[in-house]
């Protein structure tokens, strides 16, 4: 089995420490992939500490993951040794549901096997994220990645928060059909809130950006955004009442999601990616008086994170990060809360 080290998380109030770990044998469908870079998710905040209550300890966090291929089983086609590869959220799934058929994994009936911290389909041990060396993972869960965002490293550092940061917004402005023509408000300019911004904006929408942090103004105008918008600042957000088609929050931390709904359109929506400790309390009257509403959107599937990387690859969208040495994450978290990143950290693996 290939050994890997890592950082992990050994109980939700310890901080992550060097741990060393194997991968499962590889299959004939599966490719070994030795890392370069991996994106710091807030999701890999919320699972280390058990904000979720789902956590399985040791875990080594990680799920926005590029690196190169080292080795091939017999049955792989999509990839030869030397060919970068990114891996995300999602690592396996049933692949027999309606869900798997249509493509759409990470709904799978049969559960998705997320990157880290749940069992593997095969052999049973616990999956162990991108905060580490090499990762073993069906080529059918991996992507290509466009050559000329491959480019330099500097370039494929930008690329790994695609894989979820990037997902986890295009999917859903696809869905809803944002494009010439749409009012879109984005909450949140964090790691996904900025990758949804630069989406929305290059798919042509009016896109208003809103933030608990008028500092964040200069950026939010430079990644796209015709308008920013302070949303503790209740006159400025009355300006917008009933004139959004669609609202994309990624908020990370616990608010209120009514200042946000009383400005959508009728018959408008507003989607959630953001996944906080604690469920919101919503006014369902800001939906019921303008049949509005609220949904929520999980990451996206194979096919969608393909064509989201081709996509980047054809109108250079990559994300703003700033890179980070392994035994900088401990700080990197604690920055993560205090809204301070831009746009999002990424571990230089070759660090551990
Ligand atoms: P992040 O980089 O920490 O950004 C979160 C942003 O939320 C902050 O930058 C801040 O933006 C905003 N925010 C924080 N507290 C707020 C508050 N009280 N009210 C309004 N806005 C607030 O986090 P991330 O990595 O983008 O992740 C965001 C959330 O999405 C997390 O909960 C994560 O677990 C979840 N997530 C979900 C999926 C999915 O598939 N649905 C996938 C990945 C991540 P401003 O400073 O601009 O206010
Ligand atoms: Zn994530
Ligand atoms: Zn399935």
């Amino acid at each position: 089995m290939p050994a890997s080290k890592g950082y992990a998380a050994q109980s939700k109030s310890t901080p992550l420490a060097p741990y060393a770990f194997t991968r499962r044998e590889p299959l004939p469908s599966d490719i070994v992939v030795d890392l370069l870079y991996c994106g710091v998710c807030h999701s890999d905040l919320h699972m280390a500490r058990n904000e979720w209550g789902n956590a399985v300890y040791p875990m080594v966090p990680g799920h926005e993951i590029v690196g190169t291929v080292t080795s091939v089983g017999s049955a792989v086609t999509k990839f030869k040794v030397g060919d970068i590869a990114a891996i995300g959220v999602l690592v396996d799934s049933c692949r027999t549901c309606s869900k798997c058929e249509k493509g759409e994994e990470q709904y799978c009936l049969n559960g998705m096997t997320l990157t880290y911290a749940v069992p593997d389909r095969f052999d049973g041990s616990i999956t162990m994220g991108g905060y580490s060396s090499n990762y073993v993972v069906d080529e059918r869960y991996a992507h290509t990645v466009p050559a000329n965002l491959a480019a330099t490293k500097e370039l494929l550092a930008g690329v790994a928060p695609l894989l979820c940061a990037g997902i986890t917004t295009y999917s859903p402005l696809k869905h809803w059909g944002v494009g010439p023509g749409s009012k879109v408000g984005i909450v949140g300019l964090g790691g996904l809130g900025h990758m949804g911004l630069k989406f929305a904006h290059s798919f042509g929408a009016h896109v208003v950006q809103f933030t608990t942090s008028l500092k964040k103004k200069e950026d939010a105008l430079r990644l796209g955004a015709d308008e920013v918008v302070l949303s503790t600042d209740e006159d400025a957000m009355k300006a917008h009442a009933n004139s959004f088609d669609f609202i994309l929050d990624t908020a990370s931390a616990p608010h209120s999601l009514d200042p946000y709904s009383a400005l959508l359109k009728h018959d408008a929506a507003m989607a959630l990616v953001g996944l906080p400790e604690v469920p919101p309390v919503v006014d369902v009257t800001n939906f019921i008086f303008r049949r509005a509403s609220l949904s929520g959107s999980c990451i996206g599937g194979v096919p969608e994170t393909q064509e989201m990387l081709n996509y980047c690859g054809e109108h250079n969208i990559t994300s703003d990060i700033e890179i980070i040495a392994m035994p900088q994450i401990n700080e990197a978290f604690e920055r993560m809360l205090k809204q301070d990143v831009k746009y999002r950290f990424v571990i230089d693996l070759k660090t551990l």
